[in-house]
């Protein structure tokens, strides 16, 4: 089968990130908030996205942005994915928020569908069960900035069936990236790595060893990685890095995972990073 409407659920970083590729790679989107505000930003957000793309990339540039951006259906109402073919949710993470979303569209998605969830370290197993199509449930952790990471974790839960990681993997490979199947633990292999060294990297700060470039530049030149930390996590959204550090605390019981308490003070003053304007660094 050929994935031709996709639903997008969540208009957020991620949500925008996966829909800039999807039209990239020639989709249909129907990309779903509940928050109009959120759909204006996302408008502008993938506007700017697709604009710096298309510096790059040459196949795009017989195609104006408007036409581009046409297809995209930017809506409040959740009914438009009733004749989608592949769905991939990207809303907050917090459990309340998810629990409530997954029953609805469950109800409304086509029946065959599956739902991908986009989830930094949720028991996709969990979130299956709040469905009654667990078989058709399965795990996406893309990476961010999406239009330009290659690689896709594809997270099998307890019920997903081999039909539906067949599906997902080649879902992932017509948005023109790599699938690694990886099993259901919480923050599954990439993000229980990096939020080990966000969270270490926020300490660090508190801790007054060192500001946020010096343990960045120490991070980046040492170990060769492209960013540091804490650009990361202003990258991610300071946020979203708490949620997920707290998902990761309930799921292992390990204090290794507890937010550094500078974080929760970074995010109570609204400093979320990028999106804000301002977390480690001011943008
Ligand atoms: P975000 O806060 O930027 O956006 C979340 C969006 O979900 C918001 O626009 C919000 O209005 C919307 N939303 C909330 N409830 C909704 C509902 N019931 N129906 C429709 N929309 C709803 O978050 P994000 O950074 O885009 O993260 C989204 C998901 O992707 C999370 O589960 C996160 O853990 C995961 N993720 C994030 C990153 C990252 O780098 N930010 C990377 C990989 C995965």
């Amino acid at each position: 089968m050929i994935f031709t409407k996709i639903g997008v659920v969540g208009a957020g970083v991620m949500g925008c990130g996966v829909t800039q590729n999807l039209i990239q790679t020639g989709h249909q989107v129907v990309l779903v908030d509940n928050d109009p505000h959120a759909l204006i930003r996302a408008s502008q957000l993938i506007h700017d996205g697709l604009r710096h793309h298309m510096m790059f990339d040459s196949t795009l540039k017989t195609q104006s942005i408007e036409a581009l951006l046409a297809q995209v259906d930017m809506t409040t109402d959740m009914e438009k994915l009733c004749d989608v073919d592949f769905v991939v949710e990207n809303v907050t993470e917090r459990w309340d928020i998810k629990a409530y979303l997954y029953p609805q569209l469950d109800s409304i998605c086509p029946a065959g569908c599956v739902i991908a969830a986009n989830t930094s370290a949720m028991s996709i197993t969990r979130i299956a069960g709040t469905t009654l199509r667990p078989d058709k449930i399965v795990g996406m952790h893309f990476m961010n900035p999406v239009p330009r990471k290659c690689i896709v974790e594809i997270v099998k839960a307890h019920h997903t069936s081999e039909e539906t990681l067949e599906e997902a993997r080649r879902f992932i490979e017509q948005m023109g990236k790599q699938a690694v199947t990886v099993n259901d633990y919480a923050g599954f292999v990439s993000n229980r790595l990096s939020h080990l060294f966000m969270n270490e990297a926020v300490w660090v700060v508190q801790d007054g060893v060192a500001g946020a470039q010096d343990v960045d530049a120490i991070f980046t030149q040492e170990y060769g990685h492209e960013m540091g930390p804490l650009q990361t996590a202003d990258l991610i959204g300071l946020d979203t890095v708490l949620d997920t550090l707290n998902v990761l605390y309930d799921s292992y019981g390990d204090p290794k995972f507890r937010a550094a308490p500078l974080l929760k003070r970074m995010v109570d003053a609204g400093l979320l990073g990028r999106k804000s304007g301002e977390g480690f660094y001011q943008y």
